[in-house]
């Protein structure tokens, strides 16, 4: 073994145990009761060892909007918060990943990079020959909006247009990832909160879901919701799977921690489409993971530069950062509603990773990569904007204890970041290779 880690609680597959976990080539090799080395890491009694989180909703923003945030920065977020790969959104970023072209320039982005990264691909119109070339090249699925994204260049599709995609991307077993607002039921956002909130309704969110699911029933296409916000769409997934239909969904941090009473007129750093809702929309979420009719946890981390996030809610940026947070605010709020990290675990690593089909992440077990994160999930902490590592400082966490903290994230077998000369050590990733 080139490393053993020792602890009292380790979060695998099969449960929370205590074990040593061996690494050879950055693989983890064995998981055993007790293994011989002279290499060992002894976690202390308030540290579990949890699998790198993995993160399929990020976005960088690089090239073209670098100033919003970059590779070094949000990677280097990432890996503080647990989070050993990120997948990264075709969008924000100029030129948008809808071409080959475009995905070679954004791997050129990429050159440094902390934990590894992955690339999605867009569906916007008439780029339907583009989709076969990029899915060969190695992106992870294909992104589309059913109403304006928030940018200009990645234009919105119809559901005929969306139709045809996912007949194309049937051919290729390619999931299609939708963020899901109806455009016809969305309304011009006004300045307050309330006038934004009702504005994006959880109508819009429930029409776009069904007519997902409609696709996904006509064509056979894997779909996934993105950032579920409106809890009434529930009933509408289980149904789906019910059907065993090849539709998943994901929430986010912010619609779990959040409440639209708390959100006071002016502070924008709440924004993000669709909205933070009421507070027993949020506990139906947390009852919607329980059920397992939301399969995982991302970020959606979706920054901008201090100014665009300012002014009032019809005008500032919607977006929330929060990659280097998700792992704690989860946890915060999971605890409080007796789950464990076995829960957590499952949501953030396992599942993110399955969705994508990264079959060497997610897991602490014989051959996935020693992506590990070394947890104390008893200690708190209180959140300060402007020590976090993404490039603008602005956060709704701001303020806000949470529980758990990060103390050492490991990316196949090596700590990152341990010391300043210590070059990045993440890669660049395509669907399929292990
Ligand atoms: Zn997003």
């Amino acid at each position: 073994m080139d490393l053993v880690f020792r602890a009292r609680r380790v979060i695998t597959p099969q449960g929370e145990i205590a074990c040593d976990v061996g690494v050879v080539d950055g693989r983890i090799v064995a998981v055993e009761r007790h293994i011989d080395s002279p290499n060992v890491v002894h976690l202390a009694d308030d540290e579990v060892l949890l699998p790198g989180l993995v993160d399929t909703h990020v976005h960088v923003n690089d090239p073209g909007r670098s100033e919003w945030e970059g590779f070094e920065t949000a990677t280097k977020a990432a890996a503080a918060g647990g989070v050993t790969t990120i997948i990264d959104m075709p969008l924000n970023s100029i030129p948008p990943t809808v071409e080959l072209e475009a995905l070679e320039i954004k791997r050129k982005a990429a050159a440094n990079v902390s934990v590894d990264v992955g690339f999605w691909g867009g569906i916007v119109p008439g780029n339907l020959a583009d989709l076969k070339p990029l899915h060969e090249a190695g992106v992870f699925g294909f992104k589309c909006f059913l109403l304006h994204s928030g940018v200009d260049e990645f234009p919105a599709v119809t559901t005929a247009e969306l139709e045809l995609a996912l007949r194309e991307l049937a051919t290729l077993d390619a999931l299609t990832i939708v963020h899901a607002e109806d455009a016809h039921t969305v309304r011009d956002a006004e300045p307050d909160y309330a006038g934004f909130l009702a504005s994006r309704p959880r109508e819009a969110e429930n029409k776009a879901i069904s007519d997902v699911v409609e696709l996904t029933r006509r064509t056979g296409a894997r779909t996934h919701i993105l950032h579920l916000s409106s809890s009434d769409a529930l009933s509408i997934l289980e149904a789906a799977k019910r059907d065993r239909l090849p539709i998943t969904a994901e929430t986010c941090p912010h619609y779990l921690t959040f409440t639209a009473e708390e959100i006071h007129d002016g502070q924008t750093e709440f924004k993000c489409c669709p909205p933070i809702r009421e507070e027993a929309n949020r506990e139906a979420l947390w009852w919607g993971l329980r059920e397992g009719l939301i399969d995982l946890v991302v970020s959606d981390h979706s920054p901008s530069t201090v100014e665009l996030k300012e002014g009032d809610f019809a005008t500032a940026w919607g977006g929330i950062a929060s990659l280097q947070l998700g792992l704690p605010a989860v946890w915060t709020g999971a605890r409080e509603r007796d789950f464990q990290l076995t829960d957590v675990v499952r949501w953030m690593a396992a599942h993110p990773a399955r969705q994508v089909g990264l079959e060497t992440k997610g897991a602490i077990e014989p051959g996935k990569d020693a992506d590990l994160v070394v947890f104390a999930p008893d200690e708190t902490f209180v959140v300060d904007k402007n020590k976090l590592h993404h490039r603008n400082p602005v956060t709704p966490y701001h303020g806000r204890t949470l529980h758990g903290v990060v103390r050492q994230t490991w990316l196949r077998g090596k700590e990152i970041g341990q010391t300043r000369a210590s070059l990045p050590q993440g890669k660049l990733l395509r669907r399929g290779e292990a």
